[in-house]
């Protein structure tokens, strides 16, 4: 039966606009639409807006605002971070990576090698964890850059980013850790890390799709991805989007100020689902270890398709995924869940539930009320149904 109800538990596709980001943006929509790079006045206001935006997304990951350069995307920011550190090392054509990392890298690391560069995915266990001898092998007197991610988006997964720029560090090699899905989750301290580069997305923090950032280390080469106009000090050529900057910023200062209650509040869902899940849904497994996000729990039902799961929760007006939102619709199971091991049973009866700020108790029990019928439906459907 449909409802209108909306219970949205995706949050690590995108998030809901935060209203006090709404308004903050809206000025530099109406009045103050000059071009921040012009020589007139009326310049003068979204210059010095971006600046102020530059200064809080800065708080927000312990950086200096010297060091961030606004680009349109978290996946931006993860080509311009690789590509940056190769073009800045010409002699220096390997990358290192990991098999579970987003699209945004992984795609990208192929368009590398069909380019002629050698790159090295690094595997994961079931707990989706990488094993440190592996990095250290993989490091060669030609590796430009070794690209990781902090938090996987699918399983939440985190990986030891401290001790891995440590090891690069020791190798003589650059760091670049892809942070899109830990904003606004868990703290973000850039010279604690270690890390040379660090990528944001702020669609993952209540504000606008369209904008990311890169944080480049004082002294660490970086090569211009986007060639063009002045703007960016140079390191991203084209003509700023102030308002989306604006709201970045008003969102990174929003996150800051509720970080530990978002923490503590979406980690309390998470469990309450969780333990939901497993008390009424029989033979439902967890993918991936600890640590891991307070907010997202990636699930296992054998004996159901993913994706029929979700078109029911859809008409009851749940949203959750099957894995990255980039991948929803194709058929391929889940590059993460196949390179952790999970047997193919299960990964392509995979849910992620990821929650938000926003969601409650009764969002999440109303999930569970539905689910157990849901996922009893589709095994009575399925030939591999559980008995
Ligand atoms: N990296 C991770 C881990 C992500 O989850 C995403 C988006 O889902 C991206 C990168 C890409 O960010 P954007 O959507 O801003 O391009």
């Amino acid at each position: 039966m449909s409802t209108n109800r909306l219970v949205y538990l995706d949050n690590n596709a995108t998030t809901r606009i935060a209203p006090e980001v709404v308004e903050s943006m809206m000025p530099c929509l109406t009045d103050y639409w000059g071009n921040p790079s012009s020589a007139y006045s009326l310049a003068i206001k979204p210059a010095n807006l971006i600046e102020e935006a530059r200064e809080r997304v800065a708080r927000l990951i312990g950086s200096d605002k010297r060091n961030i350069v606004f680009t349109s995307c978290g996946t931006e920011s993860n080509n311009a971070a690789i590509q940056g550190a190769l073009m800045a090392n010409p002699m220096k054509r390997h990358v290192v990576s990991t098999a579970v990392e987003h699209s945004a890298n992984i795609k990208f690391c192929r368009h590398l090698e069909k380019c002629g560069y050698e790159v090295t995915l690094l595997p994961v266990d079931l707990d989706g964890a990488i094993d440190f001898c592996d990095l250290q092998s993989a490091i060669r007197q030609d590796t430009a850059i070794v690209s990781i991610m902090w938090a996987n988006n699918e399983t939440g997964v985190l990986f030891p980013i401290e001790e891995i720029a440590a090891i690069c560090r020791s190798n003589g090699v650059l760091f670049h850790t892809d942070a899109v899905q830990v904003a606004g989750k868990l703290p973000i301290d850039v010279q604690g890390l270690g890390v040379d580069y660090l990528s944001l997305s702020a669609h993952k923090l209540r504000a606008p799709k369209g904008i990311g950032l890169l944080y480049i280390k004082s002294g660490v080469v970086f090569s211009p991805y986007i060639m063009g106009g002045a703007q960016e000090r140079g390191l991203r050529g084209g003509t700023e989007n102030v308002a989306n900057i604006v709201a970045f910023g008003k969102a990174a200062e929003l996150a800051l100020s509720h970080i530990e209650i978002e923490n503590k509040q979406t980690r309390s869902l998470r469990d309450r689902l969780e333990k939901g899940i497993f008390q009424s849904i029989a033979g439902a497994v967890r993918n991936g270890g600890e640590p891991r996000l307070p907010n997202t729990s990636n699930i296992g039902f054998q004996g159901i398709e993913a994706e029929a799961a979700l078109l029911l929760l859809d008409r009851e007006g749940i949203c959750a995924s099957s894995g990255s939102a980039c991948t929803t619709g194709s058929i391929e199971p889940s590059h993460v869940l196949q390179a952790m091991g999970v047997p193919a049973a299960r990964s392509k009866g995979s849910l992620r539930f990821s929650l938000g700020i926003e969601n409650t108790e009764q969002d999440v029990d109303f999930l569970l009320d539905k689910l157990p019928a849901i996922v009893e439906r589709l095994r009575g459907a399925s030939p591999e149904a559980l008995v």
